[in-house]
């Protein structure tokens, strides 16, 4: 469903990504995990091209895209965004929207969906999430754990072949990781293919089915979660999980 072939992505002189290979099939949970500044994030805005990448390709579904060949066409920029749906750390929702307003408004504006629609389907994923009581509230009334809740719902509105999560839970407090952890297990188990960023060991090893582990900008080891971040081959995976454990 994803393959991405020698990606490489520089910010001025400092190469970030260098000859990332990796595929993501239908139904898999990836998670992608390093130390800081190994590439995770750049890596993640890659695939829907926040970041433009350098060099290489993506393939999401049956659209490929190359890049280093001149600049990449907006047609071809919005189709790869449509097949995915981005979590962010910092939930980003609209300050001066209720939790329904923040989520209907994609469907709505985007993809043309009827108003009432949107807001039946809206209900449909707020009660998944555990959101629908707040429906009605503005993001400042609620904790971080329900606004990342109401962040993952509005991401999986626009019915996305892939979910990817930028460290999700990174920016909430201890108690409140747990909530949003469970909403992304229940995905897992619905058989939503996800790309995630995490430092959260356990709940990686319990939820994907893949690891690809970082390094300076390169994987250095990728396989089976379970393998990767249990009994990993790599000096510098060692090191990483052993400072986590
Ligand atoms: P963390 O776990 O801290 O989020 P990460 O593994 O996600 O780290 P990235 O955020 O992808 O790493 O950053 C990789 C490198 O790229 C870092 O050295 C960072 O400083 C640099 N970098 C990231 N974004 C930019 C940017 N927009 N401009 C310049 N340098 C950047």
């Amino acid at each position: 469903m994803i393959e991405v072939r020698n990606l490489k992505k520089k910010f001025g002189d400092h190469t970030v990504l260098e000859s990332i290979d990796f595929q993501v099939s239908k139904g898999e949970v990836v998670c992608l995990v390093g130390a800081s500044g190994s590439g995770k994030t750049t890596l993640l805005r890659c695939l829907n091209l926040l970041e433009m990448p350098d060099e290489g390709s993506i393939t999401i579904g049956a659209k490929t895209l190359k890049f280093g060949g001149g600049s990449v066409r907006r047609n071809d920029i919005k189709e790869l965004r449509r097949f995915s749906g981005m979590v962010f750390q910092s939930f980003n929702l609209f300050p001066h929207k209720t939790v329904m307003e923040n989520i209907i408004e994609a469907p709505i504006i985007v993809q043309s969906r009827p108003k009432a629609v949107a807001i039946e389907e809206g209900k449909i994923l707020l009660s998944k999430v555990g959101m629908l009581e707040h429906q009605d509230k503005y993001p400042d009334a609620l904790s971080g754990g329900q606004q990342q809740r109401a962040a993952i719902a509005r991401a999986l509105m626009m019915k996305p072949e892939v979910m990817l999560f930028d460290e999700p839970t990174s920016a909430l407090d201890p108690q409140l990781v747990r909530e949003v952890l469970k909403v992304i297990e229940g995905l897992a188990k619905e058989g939503q293919t996800m790309v995630i960023v995490t430092h959260e060991m356990n709940f990686a090893r319990r939820v994907s089915s893949k690891a690809l582990f970082m390094d300076k900008g390169f994987i250095v080891e990728s396989g089976k979660a379970a393998e990767v971040l249990t009994n990993p081959k790599e000096a510098s995976t060692r090191e990483f999980l052993a400072l986590l454990d």
